[in-house]
């Protein structure tokens, strides 16, 4: 059967391959520690589950109108105009199969193949960006971030990669892989450069914004690009139940996108409903209890851990040598440095020469599972992910195993390297 070059080209999800063979493993029964997955280790509050529970019982079994039900889509609005200050209305908003798809969607939408478009993308960014704005027939055009400078990206330098093609920028903040939260200053300074281009709209991601830790970084919060009236009619916010709401396998997240006339949604949905049409009717009223002030505690709850988990895996990090950690202040990623550390040989005779080696060898020989940087972007290369989605002993055992690992890699003679 034929394959197409626009799918065969594509990359594969590096956190889906590496969360997958660290799963193979522990199936044959291998104590593999996981730090590949961005996944909450904590199971979906009561609650939620039981809006659903509820909804199956009652018969709520039918297709739902494409972009969800009016009051699932009026809580959603709802919740963006008060926490977010995003001005919106039911029908701004879609409900999709995961966040993903909606980053999927709103870049299908916008993208005009074959003309060139271009879509800035700060990295270190997310696998899934790249792939997703180049299947649109996009072109990916990365500013880099500096571990320097926090992985952060300045406006002049989102100013300086702006040309006549730029047709959008993709935000992610709080950052995966980076971990790290734009203050509100600089993202405000990178949307008065953008306010002044109008053709570019904004794709902010905001599926980390409830994962923010002032206890590590006083004063932090988060801001929404689509509150800024300057920008609003063409930014798409994108959400998702997966993080906050530790929901990760029933595949919900939301996009709003309060263009002018509405057109830009109404486009989003007619592709929608050309390829999913709705998400399982009986989870929408569990997306209303999700974003009901009851589980505002339990949001909390989990948060708090993270903020523990990011303070102790930063510690930890930051003594394995040949590392150089950030303090994440977001999220519950960890993005290290270990340039240090390549062109060594591990115990088990594999040539370090790049992260993807590294996390290899790592995987066969220590069991730890983390991802490569490589496809988080060019700038991130010499980098391995940790997400410290997992409870505090198994930090500790995992970088213990990382540590011990590191200590026995040897230094191999520049002649000998090939
Ligand atoms: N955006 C970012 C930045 C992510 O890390 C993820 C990973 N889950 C997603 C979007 C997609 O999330 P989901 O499809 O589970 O809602
Ligand atoms: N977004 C999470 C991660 O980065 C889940 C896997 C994925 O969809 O990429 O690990």
């Amino acid at each position: 059967m034929q394959i197409s070059s626009r799918i065969a080209e594509m990359k594969e999800s590096a956190t889906l391959a590496v969360g997958a063979r660290a799963a193979a493993l522990k199936a044959q029964g291998i104590d593999v520690i996981g730090f590949a997955m961005g996944e909450p280790d904590f199971d979906t509050p009561f609650a939620i589950k039981r809006a659903a529970i509820k909804a199956l019982e009652s018969g709520m079994t039918k297709y739902a109108p494409t972009a969800g039900d009016k009051p699932t889509r009026e809580a959603i609005a709802k919740k963006l105009r008060e926490e977010n200050g995003i001005q919106c209305r039911g029908e701004d908003v879609t409900i999709t199969v995961g966040a993903k798809h909606s980053v999927y969607m709103a870049l299908q939408t916008m993208i005009e193949p074959g003309r060139g478009d271009e879509v800035l993308l700060p990295t270190p960014a997310w696998v899934s960006y790249r792939p997703l704005i180049e299947l649109a027939g996009g072109i990916c055009v990365e500013v880099p971030g500096a571990i320097e400078n926090g992985f952060r990206v300045s406006a002049e330098q989102v100013a300086r990669a702006i040309t006549p093609r730029t047709i959008g920028i993709l935000l992610n903040s709080p950052s995966n892989p980076c971990g790290i939260v734009y203050p509100e200053s600089e993202l405000r300074a990178i949307v008065d450069v953008i306010a002044a281009h109008p053709k570019i709209a904004i794709i902010s991601d905001e599926i980390y914004e409830k994962l923010i830790f002032p206890e590590i970084a006083p004063g932090i919060s988060h801001w929404s690009p689509g509150s800024d009236p300057r920008v609003a009619d063409r930014t798409v916010t994108i959400n998702g139940m997966s993080k906050a709401y530790a929901m990760t396998g029933w595949r919900i997240g939301y996009m709003c996108a309060p263009s002018g006339q509405g057109q830009f949604m109404r486009e989003v949905i007619k592709l929608q409903g050309q390829m999913t049409n709705s998400i399982a009717s009986f989870f929408l009223p569990a997306v209303v209890e999700a974003l009901s002030p009851a589980s505002g505690p339990e949001v909390e709850k989990m948060r708090v851990a993270f903020a523990a988990r990011a303070k102790l895996i930063y510690r930890l990090l930051s003594d394995v040598p040949g590392f150089q950690a950030v303090q994440s202040t977001g999220a519950f990623y960890s993005f290290p440095n270990i340039e240090a550390l390549l062109g060594r040989k591990s115990p088990g005779g594999r040539l370090l020469h790049s992260a993807q080696v590294f996390s290899e060898a790592l995987l066969a020989e220590a069991h730890v599972a983390v991802v490569p940087g490589e496809d988080f972007g060019e700038c991130a290369r010499n980098h391995v992910r940790f997400s410290f989605a997992c409870s505090e002993a198994q930090i500790e055992k995992g970088i213990a195993r990382v540590d011990a690992f590191v200590r026995s890699l040897v230094q191999v003679e520049a002649a000998s390297r090939s």
